[in-house]
Formats: structure tokens, sequence, C-alpha cells
């Protein structure tokens, strides 16, 4: 069994603002060590549940969070950005089933430091008339490659975004949402036992869950947090303005509609 995991930091217990969160917070490399941790004890479930290999994407900001001196050494990490499958870079055919660790619920939504992809850009990201955050997407290019998202880590809300999308998806509620930076969490061995717990059950019951797929044609509209972020990404000739905030493009293929996404939001930030 190869299992891919897709490594977070928002939804890590013990992690509600932007003081860990960001490369510059001084309290970063301590939320770093606790999001280390908790994929670690991933890692010791998928393998306690037969993985025979497991690659761990480094999926948060910079992708250079997770702590190499402290990583387990049953695992292979892909770290650093920019990478095309951003938070899904290394999944392929070849897995078992991916493991959505340490994530948050999208934009617009209640949870603890909700976003998608950029929360100082881009607000809503709809595809046939469904908002999707990075929950959603993430795990739709698991299904891609018909690979099933099994699990999901984070806050109350990140776990019910994730069942509402994939009703048989196991779930570990490592910290419960008071407000958007606010949290009643578990402490770090409680989360990290809990996370190993669910990943063991969630990968015994791997082949009932269903891979997670949207199905195309694609109807892509992209809402930005005012006009400007939207004039600046109307260079890509696929889009056309939909109102002063917001964008739609049409594509026929999921993994080429996602990189479309990406790269207006990089071009509406930059
Ligand atoms: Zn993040």
């Amino acid at each position: 069994m190869k299992v891919f995991i897709s490594a977070d930091m928002e939804g890590v217990a013990g992690v509600v603002h932007q003081e860990q969160t960001g490369r510059d917070g001084r309290e970063h490399d301590r939320a770093r060590e606790l999001m280390t941790l908790e994929v670690n004890s991933a890692i010791e479930g998928a393998i306690e549940a037969g993985a025979k290999e497991v690659l761990v994407n480094d999926s948060h900001g910079t992708m250079r969070n997770l702590l190499p001196e402290l990583l387990h050494n049953g695992a292979e990490y892909i770290i650093g950005s920019p990478k095309i499958l951003s938070m899904m870079e290394g999944i392929d055919g070849s897995f078992d089933a991916a493991i959505l660790l340490g994530h948050h619920s999208r934009m617009g939504q209640s949870g603890i430091l909700n976003h998608s992809y950029n929360g100082r850009v881009v607000t809503n990201i709809n595809i046939n008339g469904i908002d999707y955050g990075e929950i959603g997407l993430n795990a739709a290019i698991a299904g891609t490659f018909q690979v099933p998202t099994v699990l999901v880590s984070g806050c109350q809300f990140a776990t019910a975004e994730a069942l509402e999308l994939i009703p048989t998806i196991e779930t570990a509620v490592v910290k419960q949402t008071v407000n958007r930076v606010v949290a009643k969490n578990l402490t770090p061995s409680n989360a990290q036992a809990l996370i190993k717990e669910k990943v063991l059950s969630a990968l015994g019951k791997r082949k009932e869950i269903t891979p997670f797929t949207i199905n195309g044609p694609y109807t892509v509209e992209l809402t930005y947090l005012h006009s400007g972020f939207a004039d600046a990404a109307e260079v890509l000739p696929i889009v056309e303005r939909v109102n002063g905030e917001s964008h739609r493009f049409y594509c026929d293929d999921f993994l080429t509609a996602f990189r479309y996404i990406r790269s207006l939001i990089n071009l509406a930030s930059s």
C-alpha cells in the first residue's frame, strides 16, 4: 500500500494565529514542530496499517515547514515551491489513499484561519455552481488519479466541509473553532494519538471510500477581494469578466482547470 499525505498547518492542534502560520511570525518555528509531529503520527499510523511507501507533501505557505531533523524515517518528503499540483504535488495513480492533514475550511465559511489558497486575494472559487476550498480541490486532484481521500484532520468546520463532499471520509477533529483566531485544542500528544488512530481506521476502510471527482466540462468562477485583483489577472486570455470582482473561464480537463485557478490567483496577487 502507498499512502500520500498533504500536510498543511492551519488545522494543526495548537495553531490559531498568523504569528504561528506566517514565515516571519515569532511563533512560527514552534508551529512547524507541532505540524511535523502530527505528520509523524500519521506516518506511524500508515505504516501500522500496512503502508510500504508514504510520501508527504509540505503544503503550507512557503512549503518549507517540516523540520527535517524531526521527521519520521518511514516516509519521503517533498518540500519547496512552486509545484504544479501545489498542495497535492507528487500524487499519481500508484497511490492507494490520500490524507489531508492540518487542513482548514474555505473562505466564506466559519473555521479557524479559513481561506482558499490566498486569503488576501481570492474570496471564492466556484466550479459548476458549487463553491470549493482547498479540501475539495485537493480531494478532486486525488480523485483525478482514482485515489480516494480517506482522512482529513483539522477543526470541526474543516472536517464538516470534507464530510459534505465525501460522506464516508474519516475525520480527526483536533480542535474546536471558537472564532477565526480562537480554538479549544487537544494537547499536542492527544492530537497526535487521535491522528494515528484515525489514519489506521481510515486506511482500513479505504476501499469503501469512492475517489472524489468533480465532473466536467468545467465552468469556473473566481471572485477576488476587490476589482484590482481581477484587473491584474485579466491578462490571462482564457477569462471573461463576470462583474467587477469576478472572472469566469471554461475548461474540459480538471487538472488544467486547477492550473488556471492557481495561475489566476498568482497573477492577481502580482
Ligand atoms: Zn496553510
